[in-house]
């Protein structure tokens, strides 16, 4: 089942690559494991996916040392500056960072631990109250501060649109995520400038973010089924 669900999505992934003219390699899938097993997660190893997402350190914490080290993690949950160390420890890749504080706070984890921390922005594309994120005027700021003051590599942005169960509602925030990205690479703020990642789109919407931009796609239900509330 997760094989034929990993071919299909790898397939819609490079469909929609080669219509919006890029290439399929430049998209990568981050599988959101939140909640599910490691029996699952490692048949998904087992069927060649190695990039995984997760939401809850605590879960984290428990699963990641169980599987195999050749799993990479990306961190894709709120992060709480008491958690940021353990965060540290199990992540190659944090996507949610999203105010100074706790980019301060990682970063001092992390050279503490003597490790390069790769981390992306969340930006709340959709100006939303009751999500975390930068807002997009100010994410020049955050980038500028973490570029002077502190040693993490910072990859690109990450953005949740507005829910909606049309997938082409979240085009337009895809765009603009997008839209940042490229008014801000000529400042030299990102570790790699030539290549910015954008983390966006989830199950019900990862073939218009692809359309649109993305480098990094996460999903969850389309590959693992529905989640148990
Ligand atoms: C749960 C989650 C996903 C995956 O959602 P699906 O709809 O199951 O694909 C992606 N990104 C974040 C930040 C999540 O919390």
């Amino acid at each position: 089942m997760i094989g034929d669900n990993l071919s299909h999505i790898s397939e819609s992934i490079a469909r929609s690559a080669r219509a919006a003219g890029r290439r399929p390699e430049d998209v990568h899938l981050v599988a959101v494991s939140k909640t599910v097993g490691i029996d699952l997660i490692g048949e998904a190893m087992a069927c060649g996916q190695t990039l995984f997402g997760e939401n809850y350190l605590q879960e984290a914490a428990v699963k990641i040392p169980l599987l195999s080290p050749m799993a990479r993690w990306h961190f894709i949950g709120h992060l709480q500056s008491n958690k940021a160390r353990q965060a540290v420890e199990l992540f190659d890749v944090i996507e949610t960072v999203d105010r100074w504080k706790i980019a301060k706070i990682l970063d001092a984890h992390a050279q503490q631990a003597g490790k390069t921390l790769a981390v992306l922005i969340q930006v709340n594309i959709g100006r939303e109250k009751q999500k975390s994120g930068v807002l997009p005027e100010e994410t020049e700021t955050l980038l500028r501060r973490i570029k002077g003051e502190t040693s993490l590599r910072v990859l690109g942005l990450m953005a949740m649109p507005p829910f909606s169960d049309d997938p082409e509602q979240s085009r337009p925030f895809f765009r603009s995520l997008r839209k940042l990205a490229q008014h801000l690479a000529p400042l030299h703020l990102f570790a790699d400038n030539n290549r910015i990642e954008l983390s966006m789109g989830m199950s019900n919407d990862y073939t218009v973010a692809v359309e649109e931009g993305a480098t990094l796609v996460r999903i969850g239900t389309a590959l693992f089924g529905s989640r148990k509330p």
